[in-house]
C-alpha cells in the first residue's frame, strides 16, 4: 500500500469514474467520511457512485446525499455496473474486506485503483494500492478532512462536506468525550464551525429522531437480558432474535445499547450479543485497558479499536453466549484487575 499523498496529484488532471465505499451496516462515520469524501470529489468533475454494501439507519437519512446511496443488496443492478467502470474504489472505514459481505468479491476482481482511508487496527494492506491508516485517529471522517486539507485543495470545503464530516467526528469521538477526541480534533471542528456549520442541527438528527418502539426495546432488554458478572467487571446482553421481532427493531436501533451496561459503576466488559437470523453479531466496548480488539479478533472472528470492537459467528446464539463466558472466565486476571 502507497502513501495517500501520491493521488493527490491526479486529484484535478482528469476526471475519472470513482467508487466510494465503507463498512456494511454504515454508521455515522462511514456513510460520513463517505458522503463527504463525494462532496469533495464530485467538485473536480469526477463520476462518482457511493455504494453501501448494506441498508443504513434511517438516522443517517438526513446527510446530503445519502438517499442517492446505492445499497448493493437492493440495488445491485445499478452498482455492478458502476463499480465495472470504476478506475478509482475508495475503501473507507474498515480495515478488511469481509467488512464489505457481499461486496467483498467484486472488489477482490476489480481492477481498479483501490484506495484505503481507515482508523481501525491491523489493515489488511495487501489488498489496497494506495492508503492511509492511522489508528491515532478519532475517526475516518477526520481522515478524509485531513486528505482534503492535504491535497491543498481545504478551499473546497463546503457545508455538504462539513456536516457529513462533522456527523462522522462526532459520534466517532462519543460527542467528543473519547481520547481520541484530539486537540486536532477540536481544532478541525473549530474550523468547520469559522465556515458556518450549525452543528446541534446535525446532534438533534442523530439522536432525537427515533421511534418509540426502540425505547420500549431498551427498557425490556435492560430489564430482562442484561446479566452482570461483578466478580468479572463484566456485563453481558444476549438477545435472542424473537425480541427484535417482537419492538421492530430496525437497522440502527441497536446502536448506543452497549453503552448502557458500560455505564455501570465497575463495569470493565461490555458485550451485546444480537441473533440476526444469518449470523450473530457482537459488539464489544471496555473502559480502560481491557482490548476488546484483541478480544474480539481472538474469540468472535472480529475485530475494530481497542476499547470498541465487534465480531460475527455462525454458531447458535445459546453457543456464542457460552463461547462469551468461556472467554471473560479465561481473561479473569486481567478483568478482575481493574482500578476503580
Ligand atoms: P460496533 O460494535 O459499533 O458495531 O463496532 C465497533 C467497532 O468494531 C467498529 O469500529 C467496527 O468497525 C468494528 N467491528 C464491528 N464488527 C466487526 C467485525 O465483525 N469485524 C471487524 N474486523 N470489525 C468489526
Ligand atoms: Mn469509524
Amino acid at each position: 500500500m502507497k502513501p495517500i499523498n501520491e493521488i493527490f496529484p491526479h486529484l484535478s488532471s482528469e476526471k475519472k469514474n470513482v467508487i466510494i465505499t465503507f463498512h456494511q451496516k454504515p454508521d455515522a462515520d462511514a456513510m460520513g467520511s463517505g458522503l463527504g469524501l463525494y462532496h469533495f470529489l464530485v467538485q473536480f468533475g469526477h463520476e462518482v457512485t457511493v455504494i453501501s454494501p448494506t441498508n443504513w439507519a434511517d438516522f443517517l437519512n438526513w446527510m446530503p446525499g445519502a438517499r442517492e446511496v446505492l445499497d448493493f443488496e437492493t440495488h445491485g443492478d445499478k452498482a455492478i455496473p458502476a463499480l465495472k467502470e470504476a478506475e478509482w474504489v475508495f475503501c473507507l472505514d474498515f480495515n478488511i474486506l469481509d467488512r464489505t459481505k457481499r461486496l467483498e468479491p467484486l472488489l477482490l476482481k476489480s481492477e481498479a485503483t483501490k484506495i484505503l482511508i481507515d482508523h481501525h487496527q491491523q489493515p489488511s494492506e495487501k489488498d489496497f494500492d494506495f492508503g492511509a491508516s492511522d489508528t491515532t485517529k478519532s475517526s475516518t471522517a477526520e481522515m478524509v478532512y485531513d486528505f482534503i486539507v492535504e491535497s491543498g485543495h481545504g478551499d473546497k470545503i463546503n457545508a455538504q462536506v462539513a456536516e457529513c464530516l462533522y456527523a462522522g467526528v462526532m459520534t466517532d469521538t462519543g460527542s467528543f468525550r473519547f481520547t481520541s477526541a484530539s486537540s486536532s480534533v477540536h481544532r478541525m471542528i473549530a474550523e468547520l464551525k469559522d465556515r458556518g456549520l450549525q452543528h446541534s442541527i446535525i446532534h438533534e438528527n442523530l439522536f432525537d429522531n427515533f421511534l418509540e418502539t426502540r425505547f420500549r426495546f431498551f427498557g425490556n432488554i435492560l430489564l430482562n437480558r442484561m446479566e452482570i458478572f461483578y466478580e468479572y467487571n463484566t456485563a453481558l446482553i444476549a438477545i435472542p432474535q424473537q425480541d427484535l421481532i417482537k419492538y421492530h427493531v430496525k437497522t440502527g436501533d441497536t446502536e448506543g445499547l452497549v453503552n448502557f451496561p458500560l455505564g455501570i459503576k465497575g463495569i470493565k466488559l461490555a458485550a451485546v450479543i444480537i441473533d440476526r437470523g444469518d449470523e450473530r453479531k457482537s459488539s464489544f466496548r471496555s473502559k480502560g485497558g481491557f482490548d476488546v480488539n484483541t478480544f474480539a479478533r481472538k474469540y468472535f472472528n472480529g475485530g475494530g479499536h481497542f476499547n470498541a470492537a465487534g465480531g460475527k459467528n455462525s454458531e447458535s446464539l445459546e453457543e456464542v453466549r457460552n463461547q462469551f463466558l468461556e472467554a471473560m472466565k479465561e481473561n479473569k486476571e486481567q478483568l478482575k484487575s481493574y482500578q476503580f
